[in-house]
């Protein structure tokens, strides 16, 4: 695991994995077995961090075609970045041996209907916490009414915006995580998965 050092190898690791498993060619169990359990008992050195949504479909270390040890996983409905959120992806970057960062939506996602929802009738009635996760969709869906007003955006559209929206937000919320990124040792990289393809579209690389 701990043989990955850049975030190169690290982005070409995850769209191998993710080749594997569009194409049903997934290792058989990888990494679990009882030698890798002790063997991480000493500690873990994931290589990648993915803020997911929470969404059942989007299991990310089956996508990935990867085991325990390897990617250090933040799943939230949305695949929002609150502070405790940045927090746990800081503590994968600046604490452990996580090079590469990805933000990854997904196609027909729950939490971005439910926002378009929310946009369109907004006296419904939710919760604080669903309130919350909408609070930060509806930044993307205000962004993209203003660039193309009168347009009816899809969800899909909303959660490829919102996947750029999380990712200037961690640049401007994390200075320490800005600066590794300004200089080139770590990089932050959009994502969008597809369903039915299973397959993981890397976004602006
Ligand atoms: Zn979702």
């Amino acid at each position: 695991m701990g043989e990955i050092t850049s975030h190169k190898e690290a982005l070409r690791r995850l769209k191998e994995g993710n080749a594997r498993f569009v194409s049903m060619k997934r290792r058989h169990d990888p990494g679990v077995d009882y030698e890798l359990r002790a063997e991480l008992l000493k500690g873990q050195s994931p290589y990648a961090t993915v803020l997911s949504c929470s969404d059942s479909r989007v299991p990310v270390e089956l996508i990935f075609d990867e085991g325990l040890g390897s990617i250090f996983v933040v799943r939230v409905a949305g695949n929002i970045a609150t502070p405790s959120l940045i927090g746990s992806i800081e503590y994968a970057t600046l604490h452990s041996t996580s090079k590469l960062i990805v933000i990854m939506g997904h196609e027909s996602c729950g939490a971005v209907n439910a926002c378009m929802d929310i946009y369109e009738n907004p006296n419904k009635i939710h919760t604080p916490g669903i309130d919350l996760i909408v609070k930060h969709i509806m930044r993307s869906v205000l962004k993209l009414n203003k660039l193309k007003p009168g347009h009816k955006h899809t969800d899909d559209e909303v959660a490829i915006e919102n996947v750029r929206t999380v990712k200037e937000q961690l640049l401007r919320e994390s200075p320490p995580l800005k600066k590794l990124y300004d200089s080139g040792h770590i990089n932050i990289v959009g994502a969008f998965y597809t369903l039915a393809e299973g397959e993981v579209q890397f976004l602006d690389v």
